[in-house]
């Protein structure tokens, strides 16, 4: 049984974000040029894709040029003052994580672009930094 791996790499989101569970500057509000590598396994369809390039593109870009909140997180004053002053000028993504870090945000995207594009595996590395980064994985049990 063949199965074929499709990716991107180095997709660039700009994007700020605190780390509200440590007392170190990371708790700060602090940006990073985050770079995002993509590998999808998937059936080829009959137009001979898995799936378009650009659509991944796309949803990694909503991600872009935003402040990258938790959702649903409000234990915190300054956290909770951030937000609502980015959700009032749009600028405010909030994100399903228990933290935002490149661990986590590669385990959201893996996860969510496995569901959204209905994919059988999906591999997101994050990089917070040149040298710093984390991988996610997100596979059907049978591949
Ligand atoms: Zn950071």
């Amino acid at each position: 049984m063949n199965k074929t791996t499709i990716g991107l790499q180095e997709i660039s989101l700009a994007a700020a974000h605190m780390v509200h569970t440590v007392d170190t500057k990371c708790y700060r509000l602090h940006g990073h040029n985050w770079i995002v590598n993509v590998e999808l396994i998937g059936d080829i369809a009959d137009d001979g894709m898995i799936v378009d390039y650009g659509l991944i593109k796309e949803y990694l870009d909503m991600f872009d040029h935003k402040v990258w909140f938790i959702e649903g997180y409000t234990d915190d004053v300054k956290y909770e003052a951030y937000r609502e002053m980015c959700v009032q000028y749009g600028d405010a993504m909030q994100i399903a994580v228990p933290v935002i870090t490149s661990e986590h945000m590669a385990n959201f995207f893996a996860k969510e672009i496995k569901e959204k594009f209905g994919l059988k595996g999906v591999q997101v590395t994050v990089f917070e930094g040149l040298r710093s980064y984390a991988t996610g994985v997100c596979y059907d049990e049978d591949i």
